[in-house]
């Protein structure tokens, strides 16, 4: 794996064309976060109607990888059980810190899987973090 391959074509796709971009109204959740490291800012919106996650949204400056992440994740919790996103987030997680064994094999994680190589680049972990840990401080 090396940084080419880090920035796959569907990294760079959402980079450039981020989903579910923009605020919620005022009745939704939100949650800021910060990578100070690399200059990342992502602001989460969240929807809950019961345990579901109705509607969920994002705005954010930063890198390619933290920007993608934010929209790839907007698209991976967006109609989800709250159980259910927590267990995308594990997954996801386990992923990008190298500690899961098998993500090309894991149907859970689905297109996320674009993020395995960040695994090998510890500075990069937190910028494919950062949208995730802001959506679960909104839950
Ligand atoms: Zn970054």
């Amino acid at each position: 794996m090396d940084l080419g391959n880090l920035y796959q074509d569907v990294i760079l796709e959402h980079n450039r064309n981020p989903r579910n971009w923009g605020e919620l109204d005022a009745t939704s959740r939100r949650a800021d976060g910060r990578n100070p490291m690399c200059g990342d800012e992502v602001t989460v919106w969240l929807k809950v109607e019961g345990d579901r996650l109705a509607d969920v949204s994002f705005v954010g400056t930063g890198c390619a990888i933290s920007k993608a992440s934010a929209s790839m994740m907007t698209q991976a919790v967006k109609g989800k059980t709250r159980a259910e996103a927590e267990k995308v987030f594990a997954h996801f997680h386990a992923m990008v810190t190298g500690q899961h064994d098998d993500p090309s094999s894991d149907a859970t994680l689905g297109k996320l899987k674009v993020f395995s190589g960040v695994s090998r680049f510890p500075a990069r972990v937190k910028c494919a973090s950062l949208a995730w840990h802001a959506m679960r401080e909104a839950l």
